[in-house]
């Protein structure tokens, strides 16, 4: 069975002491689902967070790293880094990594290759832009970011892999793919992945899907069959919210 994953991307918010707070709210929170729970601080936080999360259930995972092992590279971070603090996940190819660091599929599928050399898993994301979508050209996008960025990969490697279906337009725009177009895309890239994987590796990968997920629409969009969990920002910054779509399953 897939596992059920919901990830809180904290993006460049909360210092150290606003982390401490958020992870303490947190450790008060019941889960009542077995899905699994991570939460992704800033680079400064992760170790702090890492420690203060040591005895729960929830992961701490990294938001982004290089690709490179270490070197010449100013201001940036490797999977080494991070393994070596106990962070052994990270998402990679966020649409904001994309937009603004102008990462291309070439350097992800780079970051992609060293963070599972590393023998981490990854949480990789895409996702189409609006204009994309209202031309109807939404799988072809989807489509091309994961055969360029994945599809270099052996059948073996997408066990440490998740991926993360997040519509630029829906994310942080209050915006939500309806429940169908979340399943509809989310049933695109299975099928994507089997025809090239087969259908035993497909079935086996879990699809988050992210773009302002709330409480209050968690739990019908996690009812769609080929959708595995959340990628959650703006409602990840509160407990209450992000353990009341933790529970939404
Ligand atoms: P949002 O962000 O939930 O605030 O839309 C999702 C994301 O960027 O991962």
């Amino acid at each position: 069975m897939r596992k059920q994953i919901v990830a809180g991307n904290w993006k460049m918010n909360n210092d150290l002491a606003q982390t401490e707070a958020l992870i303490s709210k947190l450790k008060a929170q019941t889960k009542t689902t077995d899905a699994e729970v991570m939460v992704a601080p800033t680079f400064t936080n992760l170790y702090q967070a890492n420690k203060a999360l040591e005895n729960s259930t929830i992961e701490v995972v990294a938001q982004n790293m290089h690709f490179a092992e270490n070197g010449a590279y100013t201001g940036e971070i490797s999977a080494s880094m991070l393994k070596s603090i106990g962070v052994n996940t990270v998402i990679l190819g966020h649409s904001e990594r994309r937009e603004y660091f102008n990462e291309t599929d070439e350097l992800l599928a780079k970051k992609v290759d060293a963070a599972l050399a590393k023998g981490m898993r990854v949480i990789f994301c895409f996702g189409e832009e609006l204009a994309d979508r209202k031309s109807g050209n939404e799988e072809t996008v989807v489509g091309n970011q994961i055969k360029n960025g994945l599809f270099h990969l052996g059948a073996a490697a997408f066990q440490d892999i998740v991926l993360a279906y997040e519509p630029v337009w829906a994310i942080g725009t209050g915006e939500t793919a309806s429940p169908e177009q979340a399943q509809d895309m989310h049933a695109f890239i299975r099928k994507t992945l089997a025809d090239k994987y087969g259908n035993d590796v497909a079935d086996e990968v879990s699809i988050l899907y992210g773009g302002s997920v709330k409480p209050a629409n968690a739990e019908e969009i996690f009812s769609k069959p080929d959708v595995d969990g959340g990628l959650i920002g703006g409602a990840a910054l509160n407990a209450d919210d992000f353990f009341a779509i933790v529970n939404a399953f």
